[in-house]
């Protein structure tokens, strides 16, 4: 079984489509506070986790509340897309300028899966085409990632990797 090792105080960066199980992920394996979600930032700050317009707001506050947690020395996961290179560089800076460890680890599910979770979820007005974005971003994505300056790069193949992940902070 995949093992996805984080060091114990790190900015962990999930990377993948929207529909891909980010959010799932992230509640099955860590503590609910070391989970900043940009749909709940978008939440906070419009009353609405799905309006894209508040995305600026969204992301400005999902900066300043990991900031402020890697300040204090707590892991923190960053539960949004992050498939492009621009949200993933103010990641590294983040986590650079707090001095942790960037650690990535991306939910490599095939495109269709995410589409198909996406569409059976109400009220959520992500279509396709934009899952079929995302995943074509992360595709690119993938072999820079490291360059981009993440120090740990885990990279989980599909659902059953996904699914079968454990997750071991270390020291
Ligand atoms: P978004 O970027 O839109 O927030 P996400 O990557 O956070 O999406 P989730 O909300 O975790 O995705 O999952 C999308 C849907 O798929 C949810 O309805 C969830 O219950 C389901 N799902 C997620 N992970 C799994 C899984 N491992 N097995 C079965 N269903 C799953
Ligand atoms: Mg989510």
């Amino acid at each position: 079984t995949p093992v996805v090792t984080v060091p114990e105080l790190s900015l962990v960066a999930l990377v993948g489509a929207s529909g891909s199980g980010k959010s799932t992920f992230a509640a099955r394996h860590f503590a609910p506070y070391e989970v900043v979600s940009s749909d709940a930032c978008r939440g906070m700050v419009s009353n609405d986790e799905d309006d894209q317009s508040a995305s600026a707001d969204a992301f400005g506050l999902l900066g300043e509340i990991v900031a402020r947690r890697l300040r204090r020395g707590l892991l923190t996961v960053v539960d949004a897309t992050n498939v492009t290179r621009d949200s993933r560089a103010q990641l590294v800076a983040l986590a650079r300028a707090h001095d942790v460890l960037p650690v990535a680890v991306v939910l490599d599910v095939p495109v269709s899966v995410a589409a198909e979770r996406q569409a059976a979820r109400p009220g959520r007005g992500i279509d396709r085409r934009v899952v079929q974005r995302h995943h074509d971003q992360l595709r690119r994505s993938l072999r820079g990632l490291e360059r981009e300056g993440f120090r740990v790069v885990h990279v989980l193949h599909g659902v059953d990797e996904v699914d079968a992940a454990t997750v071991v902070r270390e020291r």
